[in-house]
């Protein structure tokens, strides 16, 4: 496996590199062209990076190019968020941002050369009639009936289509190539549909729109794009791509290459179906937290940095392959590891009293904010006779295998005091309410001078300095590896605990302001992270990001 993803992580630079060694070109040029008809997730980060990384690691240019040519579906929300997404993760691209309607005219141009040529000719075929005459995989198609028009009349028809003069669906403009090509997508294949609709960019000037195919090599032409690099559903259509750049008076000469899609297993990377989580209520946004898309990975808690490295990790190659969303999980962990300062929060409170301090007697206790980054500086923790610790933390009797805090046996709290449990006090159900301890004298930072060693350590904050904060705990969104490819409906395998909420959760003292976005791991319990739009001072919301653990690689 490393070979092979050593081997294809260069494959697109290698060409690159060769097609600069040779002269053919002085500089790369590439593009990365969303539609703007959702918003970017993880697999667009993969092209984005790509795209991106190429442009970057041989000093050439990117450009971002909406590819917007199906005005239906698209948005300006989704452009605005496009170039956030794009920001946010490292990138600048070239000059202004590029849309493929501004080539609108020049395309049409181009469809009445091709007519001119006889190699375009306007087809009143519906839409079942054509499907009928296009043949299939095994048989070849026939050639429409309105193959034969003049030049005078097809410019005539494109002409009346721009007009907005015939209806909907009721004519095509395609090109005039083989209807017996073993490749489907050179049977004549349309160029121009008519579309009566408004368009966010050109507004009302057009009501026919080029498809895709006719559309982007043009655009990467007119651009001068050395390297269009897409993924490898495109193969097919390179042979159209390079027809139209043969047969059209294109100012430069692009050539496609293609790379196999990104996918992540527990994940769905597909702009219809992601819309479909968001339309259904089944997340809060495009943003979630448990979305795959790029904003939902950042209000999680993910780092540009993480992402990028995700994204070199698993290599760009032309076989197809799931990758394990563990591996994901894997980047963000490291780097918070790595990055993120250490805080104690309580999740699951349980009042301890510690019965040899003088109530309202406070001390500060210094812990380092990162436990291997001694620049980072140091923390002074507030330690008090009364703290809350995790209910998980304390058994009235347990094995020797739980090394938290039991009856009659000692603990250390973290960055301070051995403590050893004495009583339990009970409320009126029964439960039990508080622990009582007695510290041990000049524990801290050393074992206990009669040699009892605590059995583990745990977590704390001291109660009347602690800030209540609301914790989401957020898990995957799926409870299936593969939730779009199986034969029920993907929702059936939405995780039914992929978010549980903890209204009332205790921080460290000294956490009352920080900013939104900013990462933590609370020690013991994972990294959360507080949320980019409703951590505030009234109300502070932390993500978990994810837990401590770390599985990727298990079970290989
Ligand atoms: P979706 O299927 O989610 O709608 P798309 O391909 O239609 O994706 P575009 O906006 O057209 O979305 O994608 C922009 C670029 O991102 C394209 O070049 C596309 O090939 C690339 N891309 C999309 N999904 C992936 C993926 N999973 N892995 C790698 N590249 C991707
Ligand atoms: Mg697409």
């Amino acid at each position: 496996m490393k070979e092979s993803r050593e081997a294809s992580s260069n494959f697109l630079a290698t060409i690159i590199n060769t097609d600069l060694e040779s002269g053919k070109h002085d500089v790369v040029v590439t593009r990365f062209p969303p539609e703007p008809n959702g918003y970017l997730h993880i697999g667009h980060a993969k092209s984005i990076s790509v795209n991106f990384g190429l442009a970057e690691q041989f000093g050439g240019r990117c450009n971002l190019r909406f590819d917007d040519t199906n005005p239906e579906k698209e948005n300006q929300v989704y452009i605005d968020a496009i170039q956030d997404d794009v920001r946010w993760l490292g990138y600048q691209w070239n000059d202004e941002v590029l849309y493929a309607s501004s080539y609108f005219h020049q395309l049409y141009e181009w469809a009445k050369w091709l007519i001119n040529q006889g190699m375009a000719y306007v087809c009143d075929l519906s839409a079942d009639e054509a499907r009928e005459y296009r043949g299939t995989l095994t048989e070849p198609g026939r050639n429409s009936p309105y193959r034969e028009r003049t030049t005078e009349e097809n410019l005539a028809l494109l002409e009346g289509m721009k007009a907005g003069k015939f209806d909907e669906g009721s004519r095509v403009l395609r090109a005039r190539i083989d209807m017996a090509s073993p490749n489907i997508n050179m049977r004549d294949p349309i160029l121009y549909r008519i579309r009566k609709l408004h368009h966010h960019q050109t507004g009302n000037e057009w009501c026919i729109y080029p498809t895709y195919d006719f559309a982007h090599g043009q655009e990467d032409a007119i651009e001068g794009i050395t390297h269009s690099i897409c993924t490898l559903e495109f193969e097919d259509h390179r042979p159209l791509y390079e027809w139209f750049l043969d047969n059209l008076p294109v100012p430069s000469r692009p050539r496609q290459y293609e790379f196999a899609r990104l996918n992540v297993n527990y994940t769905i990377t597909s702009k219809r179906r992601l819309k479909q989580l968001v339309e259904s209520g089944t997340v809060s946004g495009w943003d979630d937290p448990r979305m795959p898309t790029i904003s939902g990975m950042r209000r999680r808690g993910y780092t540009p940095g993480s992402i990028r490295t995700f994204c070199d990790m698993v290599g760009t190659n032309r076989s197809d392959g799931i990758v394990d969303v563990a591996m994901l999980e894997h980047c963000i962990r490291d780097d918070l590891n790595e990055n993120a300062p250490r805080a104690m929060c309580v999740l699951n409170p349980l009042r301890l009293i510690i019965t040899n301090i003088a109530e309202g007697h406070v001390e500060q206790v210094s812990a380092p904010i990162h436990p291997n980054r001694e620049e980072m500086g140091q923390r002074s923790l507030p330690f008090s006779g009364e703290l809350l610790i995790d209910r998980d933390d304390f058994r009235e009797e347990a094995n020797k295998k739980f090394k938290r805090l039991v009856l009659g046996k000692r603990v250390r709290l973290r960055n301070a005091y051995v403590i050893e449990a004495d009583e339990v006090e009970r409320d009126d159900n029964g439960e039990i309410a508080a622990v009582k301890c007695r510290l041990i004298e000049n524990s801290l930072g050393q074992d206990p001078a009669d040699g009892v060693k605590p059995k583990g350590v745990i977590h704390w904050v001291s109660a009347a300095q602690a800030s209540r904060v609301e914790i989401r705990l957020y898990d995957r969104l799926f409870n299936h590896p593969a939730p779009d490819r199986t034969d029920e409906d993907m929702m059936v395998h939405i995780n039914p605990d992929s978010l549980v909420t903890i209204d009332e959760a205790w921080l460290e003292g000294g956490l009352e302001n920080v900013m939104p976005e900013t990462v933590f791991q609370f020690e013991r319990e994972g990294y959360f992270v507080a949320d980019r739009y409703e951590y505030n001072a009234e109300r502070r919301v932390f993500n978990r990001v994810i837990g401590l653990r770390d599985s990727w690689g298990e079970g290989k």
